[in-house]
């Protein structure tokens, strides 16, 4: 190994993990500083009175890019993770009783829908052949390199290419994931449904882009899938897969500040203990706003300046989870479900842009013991229950809000969802607010999902994982392209490892 391949990796979040494994399967020395006693990040488990949640992430999709992780030490995922497929992928309860199950199989689902809203199959047909697209002109120009803008896709300078062009255009710039939505699907009830792909990215359908339409086929081809041992086992695999590479894992092990030469390039870390650790390249896998302003020493540094100047970012949405053990399963529920809200353009209206908790709520549900029945104790449910929020404002007191909008969630929950014996089922509880997600996982105001995709021109673009602004930096996680959510933070430290590796050689 040349002495030019010392990493440090600042951050043991799904994005900071894969990093870690690939720089180290390309030769790289790593060591993974993260200051929580445990490893994943938000990837984290609850285990309480014989029932176990998975504490944030909980649906898996498009495990391609996991494998495309391991396969990068010639490893097989399958002998670190058993991951199994679920079909029907969501379930879905809306306000006025009716139910309506998510299939993969875009046929069944276009005949399910010709009996449940006449007239939507061949909109929806017509809406996932463009989601297709989209995909695949995100697999051409958006995914697995470093991309902070619409420059790092295209090259403009190679002149007037038809094939780009069109790829351009079917991007539909300019247009919203809910206006592109309702242009196919006429029913309130299934676009309601369509909409909330963009819940992955914590972002409105109203104010994101049409591109982002492309989330409904990646999940239709790629499946959704769930980790035995819960999501909480794929940090698990991945810290295994580094410890045989090499990677020297430090929890507790809070960094401080970036070490910076002449303002212009990092050479290595300081931690909160005063210790100095060089490096010849920093991956930072803390939220990307927060390693320029709190990590870049001299907020006013030109660093911070430039990269504060490029565009406003504005957090994701954050979120409250109820984890809830009943000493009885619903049989009505599936793995994943999702309780809908009266009315959407209400509730993204509060979350996104009042910023206040919507009074009607959408709820997303995971029965875990459909798929895993050792998560609860026999005959009960380990149920997780999560409501979007908005990001953390300076007037928000959760100790405060919780209890009232913890009500709230109940009465959805208990009406739309048909659980009317709910509360009396409840045999341990404990709960997760925005302002705990801030101060456990260092985010930005309290942020589940990095920076926000909004802008229906340019919402899709975040920081580029190799920075604009320090040399030997290098960014991952859902603040950094190409997003969050677990498939896009995996991809998003394995483009920071391997944009990082392509400058070293
Ligand atoms: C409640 C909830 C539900 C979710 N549901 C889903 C879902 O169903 N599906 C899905 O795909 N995604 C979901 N997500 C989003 C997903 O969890 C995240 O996008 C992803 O896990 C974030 O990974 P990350 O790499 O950005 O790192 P994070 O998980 O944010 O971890 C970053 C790590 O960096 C550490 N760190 C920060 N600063 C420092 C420092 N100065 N020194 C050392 N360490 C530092 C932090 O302690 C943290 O461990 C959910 C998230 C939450 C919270």
């Amino acid at each position: 190994m040349s002495d030019s391949k010392r990493a440090v990796v600042v951050g043991g979040g799904l994005g900071g993990l894969a990093a870690a494994c690939t720089l180290a399967a390309r030769g790289h020395s790593v060591t993974l500083l993260e200051a929580s006693p445990w490893l994943g990040g938000k990837a984290a488990v609850l285990n309480a009175d014989g029932f176990r949640f998975d504490m944030g992430p909980t649906i898996l999709t498009i495990p391609n890019v996991l494998r495309k992780i391991f396969s990068e030490s010639g490893r097989n995922l399958d002998d670190y993770l058993q991951l199994v497929r679920l079909d029907p992928q969501w379930r879905c309860f809306f306000q006025h009783g009716s139910v309506l199950d998510l299939v993969e199989n875009v046929e069944a689902m276009a005949k399910t829908l010709d009996a449940y809203a006449p007239g939507s199959a061949d909109g929806y047909r017509a809406f996932l052949n463009l989601s297709h697209r989209l995909h695949r002109v995100s697999d051409d120009y958006f995914f697995w390199k470093s991309i902070g803008g619409i420059r790092d896709m295209i090259d403009f300078k190679a002149g007037f290419q038809p094939k780009i062009l069109g790829d351009v255009m079917s991007m539909r710039m300019g247009r919203s994931v809910a206006g592109t939505v309702r242009k196919y699907i006429p029913d309130a009830r299934v676009a309601q449904m369509i909409d909330h792909f963009t819940q992955y990215v914590g972002s409105s359908p109203d104010a994101s882009p049409a591109v982002l339409c492309g989330i409904a086929h990646m999940q239709t081809e790629g499946g959704v899938w769930y980790p035995i041992g819960g999501t909480r086992a794929v940090p698990e695999a991945l810290v295994k897969l580094g410890t045989e590479l090499g990677v020297t894992y430090r929890t507790g092990t809070a960094v401080k500040r970036l070490l910076v030469r002449d303002g212009a390039t990092v050479t290595g870390v300081e931690t909160v203990a005063g210790e100095t650790i060089e490096a010849d390249a920093v991956v930072s896998n803390a939220d990307a706003v927060r390693t320029h302003r709190e990590l870049v020493n001299g907020a006013a540094s030109k660093a911070v300046r430039a990269f504060d100047g490029r565009r406003t970012y504005e957090p994701a949405c954050s979120g409250v989870v109820l984890y809830l053990g009943l000493n009885k399963a619903y049989d009505h529920l599936l793995h994943h479900g999702f309780v809908f809200s009266r009315d959407p353009h209400e509730e993204f209206d509060f979350i996104y842009r009042k910023g206040e908790p919507a009074p009607d709520p959408t709820c997303y549900l995971a029965a875990t013991t459909r798929t895993e029945p050792g998560t609860a104790p026999p005959g009960g449910e380990a149920l997780y229950v999560l409501v979007h929020t908005p990001y953390l404002r300076p007037h928000h007191d959760w100790k405060r809000m919780l209890p009232e909008y913890r009500r709230v969630i109940l009465e959805k929950l208990k009406s739309t969802g048909k659980m009317p014996d709910l509360e009396s089922r409840i045999v341990y509880e404990s709960a997760l607010t925005p302002q705990d997600i801030h101060d456990r996982y260092r985010v930005l105001n309290g942020a589940i999902y990095g920076l926000a995709s909004h802008g229906k021109w340019l919402g899709a673009f975040k920081p580029a994982n190799r920075s604009r602004d320090l040399k030997n930096l290098y960014l991952a996680g859902g603040a950094a392209h190409p997003g969050p959510g677990m498939p896009m933070v995996l991809m998003s430290g394995w483009i920071a490892a391997d944009t990082l590796d392509r400058d070293r050689n």
